[in-house]
């Protein structure tokens, strides 16, 4: 592996960033993740139990993992988690241009039900978990639902890659103990590399995919979460000994579009019967952003030109 200069720069900043990175010769690709700061930029917006912290958690990283892939600069991916029966029932988050943002709706007074060893069936029952690629520009969305099985998030998103994509796919994701921060790693056997090939080449079985998923089986939850491990160092202990392309890195904020002006546009797309139905006791059309825990009161007054 030729390490580019681009490791000084990691080694900077550690914290809320995604690094792609390419293994040509194997056809693989794959994305490692930290968060750090925005976690608690997120979190802070809500009062969550430290469970319920903690799968938010893990779904931010699954979002920055898999909205990192997103050529289209204003391409948007979205993860909800929605459950029938399941203590948590719905859980939604996205990432858009770096902006990641999310929330969970959940049963409090189930939480008491959680076993101490939590898992997905644990957390969320009979869940389905939809991934969504939108495309703006070139004006396409590809959605995939699958059920919600395996032992956590990542493992569910493994195998929403390898069934529903047919893309063989690595997915770990790791929180640390204080909660603080949060890493990940994706890799997957590049869908470019079955240009002219055939299809079968992409298998679970390909000899070269089968090498670059057992190192990659060998990141440790600590190597992921370890906030004074630069991920470039991470890669470098994964796959020394193969050429990888370390692509720039991607910076990673908290980001929502809730604004007045934009809960207001919406709002005034209501003809103004419906407006009108909407104000409640308080003389108020009270909006309120779920991601941000917060209420817009727009008056009536506010859509009159
Ligand atoms: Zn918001």
């Amino acid at each position: 592996m030729t390490l580019p200069e681009f490791q000084t720069e990691a080694r900077a900043a550690n914290l809320d960033e995604a690094l792609g990175f390419t293994i040509p010769a194997r056809n693989a690709r794959g994305r490692l993740v930290r968060l750090g700061p925005l976690l608690g930029h997120i979190l802070s917006a809500h009062d969550y139990p430290a469970p319920i912290a903690r799968t938010l958690s893990e779904a931010l990283v699954l979002a920055a993992l898999l909205g990192s892939l997103l050529k289209e600069e204003e391409g948007q991916l979205t993860i909800q988690a929605q459950t029938e029966s399941g203590i948590i029932e719905l859980l939604v988050v996205d990432f858009r241009a770096g902006d990641l943002r999310g929330y969970v709706r959940f049963a409090a007074a189930r939480l008491s039900d959680l076993p101490s060893h939590r898992d997905l069936a644990a957390l969320f029952g009979k869940g389905y978990f939809a991934i969504t690629f939108d495309h703006p520009v070139a004006d396409q969305r590809y959605q995939g639902i699958v059920p919600l099985e395996g032992g956590s998030l990542a493992e569910a998103a493994q195998n929403y890659f390898s069934q529903s994509e047919q893309l063989p796919s690595v997915v770990r994701v790791a929180v640390d103990d204080t909660g603080h921060v949060a890493g990940g790693i994706l890799v997957q056997h590049l869908p470019e590399g079955e240009e002219g090939r055939d299809r079968l080449h992409t298998r679970l079985d390909d000899p070269d995919w089968e090498h670059v998923r057992l190192l990659a089986e060998t990141i440790k939850g600590n190597e992921l979460s370890d906030p004074a491990l630069p991920l470039a160092d991470a890669l470098w202990r994964l796959f020394h000994e193969e050429e990888v392309r370390v692509q720039g890195a991607i910076a990673l904020r908290k980001g929502c579009r809730c604004n007045f002006d934009y809960i207001r546009a919406v709002i005034a797309r209501f003809d103004p019967a419906e407006r009108a139905r909407m104000v409640d006791e308080d003389g108020f059309i009270s909006v309120d952003c779920e991601f941000c825990s917060r209420v817009f009161p727009l008056s009536p007054s506010d859509f009159e030109d």
